[in-house]
């Protein structure tokens, strides 16, 4: 019989995701579909329990109901620590939660050849996304500065992290000196978010040939950032990649089955080239 597999958000009628597994399962003859459900908070515990019942494979939650799913499920020890669960796994009777966004980050970073232990890396924001980035990097050796507009958050978020790696919190105002000092940066704020797509958190002035430009916002899929970072010679990676790698993981989760990460990233980027 078929297995359905389902992302549950609100809103959620923009998600990628249908697209990215639907792919997967077709390039690998997988009897499987994958599904977007509007779920709100109130509903969660319901839908998640309805899910199960019926029989899914996994699910995947996004906006806003990745931190509540904390109190419904067993999180693992990194969406404990992050805070929120992006991934479901049904296993046996029980419920494991899982966040695969600092995974999709990592691999991203990794895929383009990037060293992670002991690189120097400037998180911009301190975000929800901003908080898998940080654990996933710090946890794997890289020393970490949060920056942030509000710089309350960004110390505060350091102050999460810093069990598990080298991380510090600070504001936006030596933001050039802080770019300086390191060799990678990503940005997690969602400046340059369509329809916003001219603004930027750095211009090219401030990058140079060599450091890495991480920008995780995907839609546009090159943002002013990314264009900037060209101007300066600096290595670019998108959003798309991020993404891509951690439906990829969730994927695995499920499966165990070994995702065909290109065709899930061509389907996405299809779509969103017509966005
Ligand atoms: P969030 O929790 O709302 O955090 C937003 C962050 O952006 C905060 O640090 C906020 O700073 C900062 N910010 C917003 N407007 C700003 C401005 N004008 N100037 C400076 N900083 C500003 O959002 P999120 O969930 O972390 O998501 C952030 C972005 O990442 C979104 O564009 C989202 O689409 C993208 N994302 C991509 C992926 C992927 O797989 N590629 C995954 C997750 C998220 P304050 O604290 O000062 O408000």
């Amino acid at each position: 019989m078929k297995i359905i597999y389902a992302v549950f958000g609100d809103p959620v009628e923009h998600s990628l995701s249908p697209v990215m597994h639907n792919a997967a399962f077709a390039a690998l003859g997988m009897d499987c579909e994958y599904h977007k459900f509007r779920v709100s908070k109130d509903d969660l515990e319901t839908a998640i329990m309805g899910a199960r019942a019926m029989g899914f494979g996994g699910l995947n939650l996004t906006i806003p109901l990745k931190e509540i799913a904390l109190e419904i499920v067993e999180p693992d020890t990194l969406a404990h620590d992050i805070g929120a669960v992006n991934t479901i796994e049904f296993k046996d009777n029980r419920l494991i939660g899982h966040n695969t966004d600092g995974i999709g980050a990592l691999r991203a970073l990794q895929l383009s050849g990037v060293i992670i232990p002991n690189s120097r890396v400037l998180i911009l924001g301190a975000g929800g996304a901003a908080r898998a980035v940080a654990f996933q990097l710090a946890q794997n050796g890289a020393k970490v500065t949060i920056a942030n507009r509000t710089a309350q958050r960004a110390h505060s978020l350091a102050e999460n992290v810093n069990p598990v790696g080298d991380v510090r919190g600070t504001g936006l105002d030596d933001l050039q000196e802080l770019v300086a000092q390191s060799n990678i940066m990503i940005n997690t704020t969602s400046v340059g978010m369509h329809p916003d797509i001219d603004k930027t958190p750095i211009t090219a002035d401030m990058m140079r040939p060599g450091l890495v430009v991480f920008d995780i916002v995907y839609n546009p899929l090159k943002t002013r950032l990314l264009i900037e970072a060209e101007t300066a010679g600096a290595i670019i990676i998108d959003g798309l990649k991020m993404l891509v790698l951690q439906g990829a993981e969730s994927f695995r989760i499920w499966t165990g089955v070994e995702p065909p990460v290109k065709v899930m990233e061509r389907a996405a980027r299809t779509v969103l080239e017509l966005m």
